[in-house]
């Protein structure tokens, strides 16, 4: 076996990324919504089924936007999970937002909808759910329990294009929703995201935040004779280079996904024993989800046992990684009023997580030796 450095992530093409961007430079259209950026967005309307989909320059911004759209003022409460990246949280906060952290569950890592009801106040606007790993949350009860109390949802699905939840894509319950195309997501142009318009409300206006705050969109159509400045806005259009490389990942989706699925069956067969009997944790996907493949991780016994595993990969040029710190006892979430002991779970798991390498791209012989090598690790 060879024993180059194997890398926790790394960029892989489907193949037509050059021959794309190459055409949309020739097609003199290099800035937003030109051919290749319309291309991307109905692949992901007609593949999801969802009104509209808008490119963005990030997850982040998509955020962003949904933070906008849904007229989040100074002092609304929004839930969300204290194990999750920090645009979840940061684009609402930027609104002046109070977040409310809610804990996760110990099986999949989703937001624990069973916690739900006790978070919700006379303030609360909005439920951010996060599909982790790209398995669904649990979307049936949290839709019940939103349309109760009268609460909107955006799904943060960076992790979970083409998940389904009972038979339905995630990404398609949430008045909005938010992709990611960063290099580390199954499908990637560097730097780029979505905003997914489940409820036709926000159409018109997500197109105007876009758009700097002007009806451009709406001149482009003919339906007004110019264009103007209407509303807040700011610039979340990336450039046509960006999406005719992405174009390229997401028209590869079936091949793409299949090589992940092996991969994550792979290590999940290849680990199992391993895994019973050093009390390690392999991740739970329930039967009515069907998952994203967008990572493999473990949870260890232990924060000291993680510590030993991550150094064992290292000394073998195998780099693995973990995530997230727990957003409520990060700086600012405890200026926001997070204190230890809110979220035990997540607390628990975040010392405890371990991601192994896991791209498109990963060959055969790589993991072999990911595999042999976390099954030389030797803890007492
Ligand atoms: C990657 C990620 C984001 C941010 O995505 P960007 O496209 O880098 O802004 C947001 N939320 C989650 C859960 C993510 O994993």
């Amino acid at each position: 076996m060879s024993s180059h450095t194997i890398p926790f992530n790394r960029v892989s093409c489907a193949g037509n990324e050059f021959r794309y961007i190459a055409d949309a430079i020739q097609r003199g259209h290099i800035s937003g919504d030109g051919f290749y950026t319309k291309q991307c967005h109905t692949f992901l309307e007609q593949q999801l089924g969802v009104p509209k989909a808008l490119l963005t320059t990030s997850c982040t911004h998509a955020l962003e936007m949904s933070a906008l759209l849904l007229d989040i003022q100074p002092g609304d409460e929004v839930i969300i999970p204290a194990f999750t990246f920090v645009s979840t949280v940061n684009a609402f906060v930027l609104r002046g937002a109070q977040p409310v952290f809610i804990d996760i569950r110990p099986d999949t890592l989703n937001l624990d909808e069973r916690l739900l009801a006790s978070k919700i106040t006379p303030r609360t606007r909005a439920i951010v759910p996060v599909h982790y790993a790209g398995v669904g949350c649990e979307m049936d009860v949290i839709m019940e329990i939103a349309a109760q109390h009268g609460l909107a949802v955006v799904e943060d699905n960076a992790h979970g294009l083409l998940g389904k939840y009972q038979g339905r894509y995630l990404g398609t319950f949430g008045a909005l929703a938010t992709q990611s195309f960063h290099e580390t997501k199954n499908f990637s142009c560097g730097e780029g995201g979505a905003l997914l318009i489940n409820d036709p409300a926000y159409m018109e206006r997500a197109e105007i935040l876009r758009e700097k705050g002007t009806n451009r969109s709406r001149f482009f159509r003919g339906q007004v004779d110019k264009y103007t400045w209407v509303d807040l806005g700011s610039s979340y259009l990336p450039s046509d280079m960006l999406a005719a490389f992405l174009y390229a990942q997401l028209e590869a989706h079936e091949s793409i996904q299949q090589k992940r699925a092996r991969i994550w069956q792979h290590y999940d067969t290849q680990l199992q024993s391993w895994a019973d009997e050093m009390k390690v944790q392999q991740p739970t996907v329930p039967a009515h989800c069907e998952q994203a493949y967008h990572m493999y991780y473990l949870l260890l016994p232990s924060l000291a046992a993680r510590q030993s595993l991550i150094a064992h990969l290292k000394e073998r040029s195998i780099l693995s990684v973990f995530h997230y710190l727990p957003l409520h006892l990060s700086e600012m979430g405890q200026k926001l009023g997070g204190q230890p002991g809110d979220c035990p779970v997540t607390e628990d798991i975040s010392d405890r997580l371990l991601r192994l390498p896991f791209y498109t791209e990963l060959t055969e012989d790589e993991q072999a030796q990911v595999v042999a090598a976390v099954q030389a690790w030797e803890w007492l």
